[in-house]
């Protein structure tokens, strides 16, 4: 073909593209930054490789057996039996994909399963699954809101949330985070008669503090607007059932869409939206990133599936998750360290150092020490800071979280992070 013929002509070497065409070259100043850092001798945060994995909190990386604090993995399900047995099963009987959209061949009964038990967690009418988190965000945003239509976010707000709002048409408006004053004071500039989706987030991932959901709600009613909250790191552990901060705050009944992840609690890969609203299935047909995209892995959707109906009866999960939250919280803060949030609000614990270089130098202590948190840094977090981001997985026993303790203690001193 034409097209082949092209490719087969292109030149192994680059050609003679000046400097100042070259489309590389905006990331010049990012690749100093990063090539002046590790020649300072430390280790690049960003290219971390597990080499083995022995449990939802225990990995080896580089010869070492490391305790996990920076994984998403809230509940621990990523070794339950129950949830492998379910996945290994799916992959012989259906194969290892499905080579296809979820409108055309893409969708296996292992997909309405996957939909049926996303429907009896949340109590909702509708579940859409789409192939991730980041996905359901820009699929849901892009769609829901467009020409002449606003959208109303949050300024920390998640990539994948920016990303929807750059995909589609609306006008976008940031509000200051987590102020409802701000939020009001924006709506209320927008005409009446408008189309208006607010975006919020339960849990924000940074600094793991929560949303005060039910006077954003009020004023997001009082303004006309629909609400679609992300749940991606509430799931699981906040609520009666587990279902996310905004059923911990009572506010169920006033979120029109809530989106959420399998790639954090639920322990796989995957994303999705739930909804009340009598033509939410009509998003099947509209929504790009659900169209044009393959959908899950048969064994994934079985794993998310069973994940899913047993993270319905959880508590004593959920309960040990909270404990350990609150001894890191309690126990890092009488340390001396500079923690994201006053008090425990979810199962992220944010340790925020001074620069660039203390937290790579910290970083790399804790990781000698034997143990992972991940590395943040602008422009993922707020305000220019950096930090080390914990975030505790119910399969922490207490013991771990004592020996955590102490090894924050040996790298903070080491450091001089803390006296
Ligand atoms: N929303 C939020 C708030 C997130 O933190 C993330 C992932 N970190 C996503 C959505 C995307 O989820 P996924 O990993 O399934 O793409």
């Amino acid at each position: 073909t034409e097209a082949a013929q092209t490719a087969h002509q292109l030149p192994n070497e680059p050609g003679d593209v000046a400097p100042e065409r070259d489309l590389f070259s905006k990331f010049d100043g990012l690749i100093a930054e990063r090539e002046a850092l590790l020649a300072s001798g430390v280790r690049d945060p960003f290219a971390i490789v597990m080499d083995e994995v022995k449990s939802p909190t225990l990995a080896v990386i580089k010869g070492k057996e490391t305790i996990l604090l920076g994984t998403y993995n809230y509940m621990g399900m990523t070794f339950d039996p129950d949830v492998v047995a379910a996945g290994k099963k799916a992959l012989d009987e259906f194969g290892s994909g499905t080579t296809g959209s979820r409108v055309l061949n893409g969708t296996y009964q292992g997909h309405k399963e996957c939909e049926d038990a996303l429907r009896e967690f949340y109590g909702t009418k509708h579940a859409m699954v789409f192939s991730t988190g980041y996905q359901a965000n820009l699929g849901m945003i892009s769609t829901l809101a467009g020409k002449g239509e606003y959208i109303i976010l949050d300024a920390d707000s998640h990539a994948s949330i920016y990303d929807g709002c750059a995909m589609g048409n609306a006008e976008v408006v940031r509000f200051r985070h987590n102020s409802v004053e701000d939020l009001d004071k924006r709506l209320g500039r927008l005409p009446k008669e408008a189309g208006k989706l607010v975006v919020l987030e339960g849990v924000y991932s940074m600094v793991g503090d929560v949303a005060p959901l039910p006077e954003m709600v009020a004023v997001a009613k009082k303004h006309g607007a629909m609400i679609l909250c992300d749940e991606a790191h509430g799931m699981g552990f906040f609520g009666p059932n587990g279902r996310g901060v905004y059923e911990e705050m009572g506010v169920e009944d006033d979120i029109d869409f809530v989106v959420g992840t399998f790639s954090k609690s639920v322990g796989t890969v995957g994303g999705f939206c739930v909804s009340n609203h009598p033509k939410f299935d009509v998003m099947r047909l509209v929504c790009r990133p659900y169209v044009f995209t393959a959908s899950l892995p048969p064994s994934v959707v079985a794993t998310a599936a069973t994940s899913i109906r047993k993270l319905m009866h959880a508590g004593d999960k959920r309960a040990h998750l909270w404990e350990n939250s609150r001894r890191l919280h309690g126990g890092l803060r009488e340390m001396g360290f500079t923690l994201g949030t006053e008090t425990p609000q979810s199962a992220i614990i944010a340790v925020i150092l001074k620069d660039q270089t203390q937290a790579v130098m910290m970083w790399q202590a804790l990781l000698e020490g034997g143990l992972y948190v991940n590395m943040a840094r602008p422009p993922a977090t707020p305000a220019g800071t950096y930090l080390l981001r914990c975030s505790l997985c119910a399969e922490h026993s207490s013991e771990q979280v004592e020996q955590i303790l102490e090894m924050f203690r040996a790298a903070g001193t080491a450091v001089g992070v803390i006296g």
